[in-house]
């Protein structure tokens, strides 16, 4: 299953993912994930992309493409992935077609999770991520059940550096105009799903199953 998840910074495409690797045994490949990964081993890589991270601004197409091109083409993408956070920009739709072309594979579906913009502000500047797995949580909204320790792995939980509200705006609007775009042309490729991500997270999750099932019927 090649599955694209879509949807503004804060719907809950991370949580999303991580019951989706559970259940369909494919890997989740996360850009954002990949420029804090390269952040924290202070790369190259990772200093270039600090820098816009840390005003809510896109890293660079050709940046941004070259590290997605590599990471599909290892191994443990060959039966499937979910792409979590890329593409955001026409570009990186032009260029994720061509990778697909060239590796004979077509997507199984755009998953969009709409979700209501005033939430938003709140889901993201409550977020807590653990440091260990990357599981998501919310001080309000999914509490871990040990303040500041993943319930997943015992691993410790910290807030995002953007997740703020000054970055936080900046993000949305970088949503609205670049990235929002992208639904209408997937909207044309009749595989875009749009899914209520304003229920309760299980509920979010059982309409992913529901499309997942009779996409791949
Ligand atoms: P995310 O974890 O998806 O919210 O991404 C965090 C930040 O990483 C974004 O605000 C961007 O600065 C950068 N980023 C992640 N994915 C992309 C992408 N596909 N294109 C450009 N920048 C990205």
């Amino acid at each position: 299953m090649f599955i694209l998840l879509m949807g503004p910074p804060g719907a809950g495409k991370g949580t999303q993912a991580e019951k989706l690797i559970r259940d369909y045994g494919i890997p989740q490949i996360s850009t954002g994930d990949m420029f804090r990964a390269a952040v924290k081993s202070g790369t190259e890589l990772g200093k270039e992309a600090k820098s816009y991270m840390d005003k809510g601004a896109l890293v660079p197409d050709s940046v941004t493409i070259g590290i997605v091109g590599e990471r599909l083409a290892q191994k443990d993408c060959q039966k499937g992935w979910i792409l979590d956070g890329f593409p955001r920009t026409e570009a990186q739709a032009k260029a994720l077609d061509d990778i697909l072309k060239e590796m004979n594979i077509s997507l199984t579906a755009v998953l969009e999770i709409k979700a209501d913009a005033k939430g938003l502000i709140k889901r993201i500047s409550g977020r807590l991520v653990c440091k260990g797995c990357g599981a998501s949580f919310h001080k309000d909204f999914r509490p871990p059940a040990k303040e500041g320790i993943c319930d997943n792995c015992g691993g410790e939980l910290y807030q995002r550096a953007d997740d703020n509200e000054a970055t936080v705006g900046e993000r949305l609007e970088v949503y609205e105009k670049s990235t929002r775009p992208l639904i209408d042309y997937y909207k044309k490729t009749g595989k875009l799903y749009e899914i209520d991500g304003d229920q309760e997270m299980d509920k979010v999750y059982d309409d992913i199953c529901g499309v997942l099932k009779k996409v791949s019927r």
